[in-house]
């Protein structure tokens, strides 16, 4: 699927747009003051894989806070890029606390909030001068949530003059395009380079954001940012983001993305970068964790084991992978299956890399394992899967080049 034709934007050591891989992105939600807490949860979030991660930079502490935040993280040798996130008074934080735009490694702000009535333009310019005096490229997010309210009351009398006016919800569409495009020229004008901005422009409607996105993808070439805002919780959560980002993805449109997840109480915020790479990863645009296919069980399957063996090894590749990624190339692509039974087992097992069929219903107790194609063994006993990931381990120290330390 051809990428959508955008500049392309460096943010840190990461690219974005153009043909550098869809840039996968988080956001903490530590109080940013708590500089150990917020830094913490940065280097969580870029372990699991988030190769930007946002913060909000929302009062006077946490501005001061953010250059503390990098340095810890420096001191982990991580360099994830971090981008603050503006809203009301980020004219004046980043006036006042210059170590804060200097350690940022990308601006976030939003045209609705930016400032009201004559204060909106000169503090916007004041934002753009300080990208531009810091060389940092700036994310002009629109969200409906905070439209910018002059620009919706200018487009909707635009509407009520057309001979066939259009419905509520496609002027709120225009309004949100309107918002970012318009912002974006005005940064220009300010100074900064049409290679220093992103754009988004986020709604929480699945079909709203599809039409958002696609209009503004054939009305500007900067790179864009998806997400599907406030998405929710759970299997909601996740659905609503992968139906909205698989359609713009699969027409090329997203050079970046952002699964806005509410995390169960007492989960882990990387459930949103997990989420967004394995959208990435089922679509084919990019590989970052071995990938296990299962089949869904059914009368056939005798117990929770092989239910337990495919959660297992889907649980220990992802664990596996921070030293992997580091140690082999191309461990990323591997693919693996675990199945119920006969049925479909061998010839599922046949097209990944390992597979494994584990007994059915009034089947021979045994397990047989394809390699590449190739039944190799066949597993029996109360062993199975500790005998199963050796052969996982064993394929992935034979098959992937060892990098050069
Ligand atoms: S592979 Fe076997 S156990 Fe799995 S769903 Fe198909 S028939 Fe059922």
């Amino acid at each position: 699927m051809p990428r959508h034709r955008t500049r392309q934007v460096r943010v840190g050591r990461v690219l974005i747009g153009s043909d550098a891989p869809v840039v996968v992105q988080s956001m903490t939600n530590t109080d940013t003051v708590d500089v150990l807490a917020t830094a913490m949860q940065v280097a969580e979030l870029a372990r699991a894989g988030s190769e930007l991660v946002r913060i909000t930079v929302n009062n006077e502490a946490a501005a001061k806070a953010v250059p503390h935040i990098r340095d810890r993280l420096l001191a982990l040798n991580m360099d994830v890029p971090l981008v603050g996130d503006f809203h009301y008074n980020g004219h004046k934080l980043l006036a006042d606390h210059p170590a804060c735009a200097e350690a940022l490694a990308k601006l976030r702000i939003n045209p609705g909030n930016v400032g009201a009535g004559t204060r909106r333009d000169p503090q916007f310019a004041s934002i753009i001068e300080i990208a531009c005096k810091y060389d940092k490229p700036v994310r002009i997010g629109v969200n409906w949530g905070s439209l910018d309210p002059s620009v919706l009351a200018r487009v909707m009398d635009q509407n009520a003059k057309r001979a066939e006016p259009r419905d509520a919800g496609a002027v709120m569409r225009e309004a949100l395009v309107v918002s970012a495009l318009e912002s974006a020229v005005k940064a220009e004008e300010y100074g900064l380079g049409g290679d220093r901005i992103i754009l988004s422009a986020k709604v929480s409607s699945v079909q709203d954001l599809i039409a958002v996105y696609r209009d503004m993808a054939a009305r500007c070439d900067y790179p864009l940012h998806l997400g599907l805002t406030e998405a929710g919780m759970g299997s909601k959560g996740i659905v609503a983001s992968t139906a909205a980002l698989a359609v713009l993805l699969q027409e090329g449109i997203g050079d970046t993305i952002r699964i806005s997840l509410t995390p169960e109480p007492n989960g882990s915020r990387t459930q949103e970068v997990v989420v967004a790479q394995e959208i990435l990863q089922t679509m084919g645009l990019r590989a970052f964790t071995p990938m296990v296919t299962a089949c869904p069980g059914c009368g056939r399957t005798t117990s929770t084991f092989f239910q337990e063996l495919a959660s297992g090894i889907q649980n220990y590749v992802r664990e596996q992978m921070p030293v992997w990624r580091e140690q082999y190339d191309g461990v990323e692509n591997m693919t693996l299956a675990v199945m119920g039974c006969v049925v479909n087992g061998p010839g599922e097992s046949k097209h990944a890399n390992i597979g494994i069929s584990l007994p059915g219903t009034g089947e021979t107790p045994a397990a047989p394992v394809f390699v590449d194609g190739e039944k190799t063994v066949t597993l029996r006993g109360d062993n199975i899967a500790a005998e199963f990931k050796a052969i996982v381990d064993n394929y992935v120290a034979t098959r992937y080049t060892k990098k050069a330390v």
